[in-house]
């Protein structure tokens, strides 16, 4: 493992400038970062420790929604009452990851971010797209059992890990970014071309040893410049957000960009919209084992129904798809369609038409339809999760 130098920062404005060196990480529960650093898969020389920061609150907002702050705590934000009252699918999706110790350090923010846990893109002598781009895929023609059947390409099948981005997606959360290097209106800063500032030859501004010029700068000790209040210096930030769903990016062609993000920009929170179907909600995982395994297939469903039809209708799928998957096909057959079996298997069926199996989890696609058509029974037609 290389060398290390490590930050802690208080301030928003610090923590941008320090992230917006390129040779810099932000921690945050350590879960994921410490062990892609110590494996060899994370290259930084920098951890930008946000602990500190005051990120960690759950805020109801005027009309039933709810904003998580990016360092809450899965465990956290599990246990709120706030959240098992009106969203308990979001609830349930935290409990059934990862374990008690994990969830108490993990944060909001680090979820969304977690890598793949495909084997070959955590052994760095394979190859893999999404960690070396252009090096192959070793996964195609070797140990692919818990692999993506839906939102795959040539270059990468990966799963998406996260389970309570799942039942986020269904309910159309919105997440919020901040970033040292954006205009008030919140886009980033850009020549008239559009591209981001470059130089000639399309590298990103550097000094002759090769550091970023502009972003973090840094005095003979390698500290960002400050001032009294122990403010980085010339660290404006502006801020945007995006739905969710839209931070998770398909693999395509360039696996090895997951997010929408630049370098440096920084989730300051999770925003859940009002949504009082959710009362009424599940989050189902299926997996090898019952505890501390990430799901084969994962399904979250909230459902309002009335005289035996269904009036609104979220659902979203996870263990089968290269980023959580709102199931919009689905949805949009059960919707204003009656509340039965017949109906569920067909949306199940409808959904999955699109899947792609590859020899070792092909099973997922049958597997995911069972599941569906089992959250939806639970839901629509037993009120669990009410
Ligand atoms: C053994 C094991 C089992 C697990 N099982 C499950 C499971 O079943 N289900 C599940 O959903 N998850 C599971 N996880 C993943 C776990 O939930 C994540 O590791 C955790 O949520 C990451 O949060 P963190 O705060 O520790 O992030 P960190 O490890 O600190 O950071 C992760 C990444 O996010 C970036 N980051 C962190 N915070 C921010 C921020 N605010 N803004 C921008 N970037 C940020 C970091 O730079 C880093 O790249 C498991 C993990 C382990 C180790
Ligand atoms: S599936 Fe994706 S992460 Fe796994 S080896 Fe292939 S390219 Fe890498």
């Amino acid at each position: 493992m290389h060398g290390i130098s490590y930050a802690r920062v208080a301030d928003l404005r610090e923590a941008l400038a320090e992230g917006a060196d390129p040779d810099s990480r932000f921690l945050a529960g350590g879960t994921t970062e410490v062990d892609m650093l110590r494996i060899g898969v994370a290259q930084e020389k920098r951890l930008v420790d946000i602990n500190d920061l005051p990120l960690n609150q759950i805020e109801e907002l005027p009309g039933g929604g709810l904003r998580l702050g990016a360092l809450a705590r899965m465990s956290d934000v599990a246990a709120a009452p706030v959240v098992r009252e009106r969203f308990p699918m979001v609830a349930q999706a935290l409990e059934l990851g990862a374990s008690a110790q994990l969830r108490n350090m993990a944060s909001m923010g680090g979820n969304m971010m977690q890598r793949v846990r495909c084997a070959y893109f955590r052994e760095t002598a394979m190859p893999c797209n999404k960690r070396e781009p252009g090096s192959g895929c070793a996964a195609e023609g070797g140990f692919h059992r818990g692999h993506a059947v839906l939102g795959t390409s040539e270059s990468c099948f990966a799963t998406h890990p996260s389970d309570v981005a799942v039942p986020l997606v269904a309910l159309d959360a919105v997440i919020h970014l901040s970033s040292a290097n954006r205009t008030a209106d919140g886009s980033a800063n850009r020549t008239a071309d559009g591209s981001a500032n470059r130089t000639a030859d399309g590298s990103a501004n550097r000094t002759a040893d090769g550091s970023a010029n502009g972003s973090a700068n840094r005095n003979a000790n390698g500290s960002a410049n400050r001032n009294a209040n122990g403010i980085a210096n010339g660290a404006a930030h502006g801020t945007r957000s995006m739905p969710l769903e839209d931070f998770f990016l398909l693999p395509g062609d360039t696996p090895e960009r997951e997010h929408p993000i630049e370098h440096g920009e920084l989730i300051t929170a999770i925003e859940v919209p009002a949504a009082p179907v959710a009362r009424r909600s599940l989050y189902l995982k299926v997996r090898d084992r019952e505890s501390y395994e990430f799901a084969l297939v994962s399904a979250a469903v909230a459902a309002a129904v009335e005289n035996g039809m269904i009036t609104d209708i979220r659902l979203a799928l996870g263990g089968v798809a290269t980023k959580p998957w709102r199931a919009r096909t689905a949805e949009r057959h059960l919707m204003g369609g009656p509340a039965t079996r017949e109906a569920f298997e067909a949306a199940a069926a409808a959904e999955m038409a699109q899947a792609v199996g590859r020899p070792q989890n092909a099973f997922k696609i049958e597997l995911a339809k069972r599941t569906i058509v089992r959250v939806l029974e639970r839901v629509c037609v037993r009120g669990s999760g009410s």
